[in-house]
């Protein structure tokens, strides 16, 4: 058996942590699309709500982030000053990007890739998309052709 030593992510000491955010994440995405289905993977397993939502939350405080506020002649920006370093911050921004995007304006058209092995979320673009990408199609169209083809 061959073993493969994998390089740990620059900033990452505790990758657990790291795959139980993405795990919370994912979560949220699955709960973020319904009553549409989620991905084949969170309709097998999936962390609560309640859960996940604690997961990024403690994620988005350890960055201790303080407001800013920044004014020029384009106009008044706001954004976040914060201390962390390492897998702190890097946690505390996928978190915080998850939230952000979950609670903006493309949330609504969250869907899950319905193809047979599949398990991405994608943003539709347009209200008949079912597919990540067309090669998702593709496989899908041929999976529900052979199905006929069987019956
Ligand atoms: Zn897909």
């Amino acid at each position: 058996m061959l073993a493969v030593r994998q390089r740990p992510l620059a900033g990452i000491e505790a990758p657990g942590v790291v795959s139980a955010l993405r795990f919370a994440a994912r979560s949220a995405f699955a709960a973020t699309v319904s009553p549409h289905p989620p991905s084949r993977v969170e309709r097998q397993q999936r962390m609560s709500d309640t859960e996940a939502a604690s997961v990024l939350q403690s994620a988005i405080a350890a960055l201790r982030p303080h407001p800013t506020v920044t004014i020029d002649d384009t106009g008044v920006r706001r954004g976040f000053q914060t201390a962390a370093q390492d897998q702190k911050l890097i946690e505390g921004v996928l978190a915080l990007a998850v939230v952000e995007f979950l609670t903006g304006p493309l949330a609504s058209r969250l869907r899950s890739c319905q193809a047979p092995r599949c398990v991405r979320y994608f943003v539709q673009d347009h209200g008949r998309q079912q597919w990540c990408k067309t090669s998702c199609g593709n496989r899908a169209r041929a999976a529900r052709f052979a199905d006929q083809r069987r019956d």
